[in-house]
């Protein structure tokens, strides 16, 4: 069947669309077509814009929690259409509905009235100045925001810069993916069935000129990018030219530390190795795909993570029992297919994988791979595969681990594995990373999420992921 949609939910009505290009999504599992919708062009961005830019006053001005009544609304009706959310994203990218259902499914509702609630908290802070009088500080929304998102996880992703800034009392334009176009037209069609006034919430879909539009358009008074981190450093060139406030989620290829004292059960750790290495088909920013191993135990923590890798079910995304789904374009998979191929010709040893899964002639499918015998140096321990390959590294001693952890480009995830939770610490505060685990991996509202070095600038979640869409004013009283 396929999904069709013939008008664009622009400020909070559905209208027809200025040009007659359309989108096209094609399904990862089979290839064959499941939806067809509108593209918005320069004139349906400007009009997005201009909407968002009509509704800002009110909804700035509006009672904290008011507004924080409106996402929890909000809230209630996305997580009444979860199960929808999760199969039209999961029919989209392939992810897994065992992970859709816990994440694209529940996040976006769980972030709603989080942040619903960090609205409705004081906005202003009286301080005794140094100098006499009192000074009050103010925190005022930052205005219209354009929220860029990609396509792996387009619900999550989406919602930790719409339910911050709603919040915050700004406005938002949303430019999703072209592969993810559908469960953003469900979006802003739960958006206009919960009430939320015109122009608050906008979803404009296009590709990257679109984006671009939208990062340089007069109307635009903040930027939040997740994506790749060659799109993130045009996005912050824009910015930069602009002097205009942006927040940038980029890539990562993040180490997983196993310390000489891990237990490596994989019927103990198994779930929680997934979430940290695999989860979504690789396709995730923050996993651990550099796993570091001690050098007297290299040959059982390459048998742990073969075994871990070839145990996994490779299947259509939409069956539940699937742990990793197709890639979510053919390019993608091309992509992943090349790196494969460079790892084989630096040198390193598959264990397992490494090309198709037999039995399938459709889907862009890649089995769990794992190489093995390789360096720090090699182009597949540096580069964000964004596919189901590990690459497993040997380290002599604590301190080279360290070493080879913040050799990178990037830093916005990692792990630590070990059987002391004390000594895991010490070593996951000498990671240069944004963000990092100890014997498990999962971003957490409550706690600021985002990376460091090229992975990007600034920070979402937490109650500093909203002070992202405020500007402070102080007010000498
Ligand atoms: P991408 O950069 O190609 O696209 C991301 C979004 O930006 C899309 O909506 C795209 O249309 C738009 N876009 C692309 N170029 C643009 C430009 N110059 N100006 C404005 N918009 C532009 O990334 P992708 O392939 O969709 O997503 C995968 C990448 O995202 C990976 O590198 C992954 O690590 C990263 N990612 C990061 C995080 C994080 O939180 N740090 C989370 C998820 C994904």
């Amino acid at each position: 069947m396929i999904t069709r949609y013939d008008s664009l939910p622009l400020g909070g009505d559905w209208v027809a669309p200025a040009t007659r290009t359309t989108i096209r999504v094609v399904s990862p599992n089979t290839e064959e077509p499941i939806g067809e919708v509108p593209a918005a062009g320069p004139a349906d961005a400007d009009a997005a814009v201009a909407a968002a830019r009509a509704a800002f006053p009110a909804w700035r001005d509006r009672a904290p929690a008011e507004r924080a009544a409106h996402l929890r609304r909000f809230a209630d009706l996305i997580e009444a259409r979860k199960d929808r959310f999760a199969e039209v994203v999961s029919s989209q990218n392939g992810m897994p509905m065992a992970v859709a259902s816990q994440l694209e499914a529940l996040y976006p509702a769980l972030l709603l009235r989080y942040y619903a609630g960090l609205a409705a908290a004081q906005q202003e802070e009286n301080r005794q100045g140094l100098l006499g009088g009192t000074i009050k500080v103010l925190r005022e929304p930052v205005g219209v925001v354009a929220a860029i998102v990609p396509w792996n996880f387009p619900q999550t992703l989406g919602f930790m810069k719409i339910a911050p800034a709603l919040a915050a009392g700004c406005t938002v334009v949303v430019k999703p993916s072209p592969e993810t176009v559908l469960d953003a037209f469900l979006l802003a069609r739960t958006a206009i069935d919960a009430g939320l006034p015109p122009g608050v919430l906008t979803i404009v879909p296009g590709g990257r000129d679109l984006g671009a539009h939208l990062v340089a358009h007069p109307g635009v008074d903040k930027v939040a990018f997740t994506g790749s981190t060659a799109a993130g450093r045009e996005i912050a060139q824009t910015c930069g030219r602009l002097l205009r406030p942006v927040t940038l989620e980029l890539g990562g290829k993040s180490a997983a530390i196993v310390l000489d004292d891990a237990e490596l059960d994989l019927g103990t750790i198994g779930g929680d190795l997934f979430v940290a290495t695999l989860a979504n088909n690789g396709q995730t920013c923050f996993l651990g795909t550099r796993v570091l191993a001690p050098r007297h135990r290299y040959a059982e923590v390459v048998d742990v993570f073969t075994e871990f890798a070839r145990s996994m079910s490779v299947g259509d995304s939409l069956d539940p029992g699937t742990q990793i789904g197709p890639l979510v374009t053919a390019r993608q998979r091309d992509r992943v297919e090349a790196c494969i191929a460079r790892g084989r010709a630096e040198g390193a040893r598959v264990t397992t994988g490494g090309g198709r899964p037999a039995g399938r002639d459709r889907g862009w499918f890649v089995e769990p791979t794992v190489f093995a015998d390789v360096g720090n140096e090699a182009a597949v321990s540096r580069e964000e595969i964004f596919g189901p390959v590990l690459t497993v590294i040997p380290y002599r001693d604590e301190e080279e681990a360290v070493r080879m952890a913040n050799d990178s480009d990037y830093g916005l995830g990692g792990t630590v594995w070990s059987a002391d939770a004390d000594r895991a610490l010490r070593v996951a505060r000498r990671v240069r990373t944004g963000t990092i685990g100890i014997n498990r991996y999962m971003p957490d509202p409550a706690a600021p999420f985002g990376g460091v070095k090229a992975s990007g600038i600034g920070r979402e979640l937490g109650p500093e992921g909203m002070a992202g869409y405020q500007q402070l004013k102080s007010v000498y009283c």
